[in-house]
């Protein structure tokens, strides 16, 4: 899509730091972290939003989906149980969906964010 700023970074017409990649999805940092660790997963195929997808899209939800755990552990923010059985660590996901569900980007996105709290701007 033609001035879609993450169909640049798909295109490596424009700079990010890409953490994970494969044939249908591209993830990286966001430019702007809510979060100590804030990464974004994105298809490679423009979407604009989520309220545009249907069954037809069910693969490539599931896949962004599957791979909010494997960045999690890469980068340090998956859920941690000890030897006690107490836990720490985790991550939160979320897609924003049109005004009024906080979308600035028209190209589905999946944010994973993680690390210690507090998180900027983000009370949910
Ligand atoms: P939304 O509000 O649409 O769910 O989130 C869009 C996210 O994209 C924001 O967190 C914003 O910081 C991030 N973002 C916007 N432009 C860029 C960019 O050019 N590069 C990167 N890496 N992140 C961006
Ligand atoms: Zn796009």
């Amino acid at each position: 899509m033609d001035n879609c700023i993450f169909c640049k970074i798909v295109a490596k017409q424009i700079p990010a730091a890409v953490v994970y990649e494969d044939d249908d999805l591209l993830a990286f940092k966001d430019i702007n972290p809510a979060a100590p660790v804030h990464l974004l997963v994105i298809p490679k195929q423009h979407v604009a939003t989520l309220s545009d997808c249907t069954d037809a899209h069910a693969a490539v939800l599931g896949k962004m989906l599957a791979l909010a755990p494997k960045l999690a552990k890469e980068n340090g923010i998956d859920v941690k149980t000890d030897a006690n059985g107490n836990t720490s660590g985790g991550f939160k996901t979320l897609i924003n969906a049109g005004p009024d569900g906080g979308q600035e980007v028209y190209h589905l996105h999946l944010h994973v964010y993680g690390g210690p709290r507090p998180w900027r701007g983000l009370n949910i």
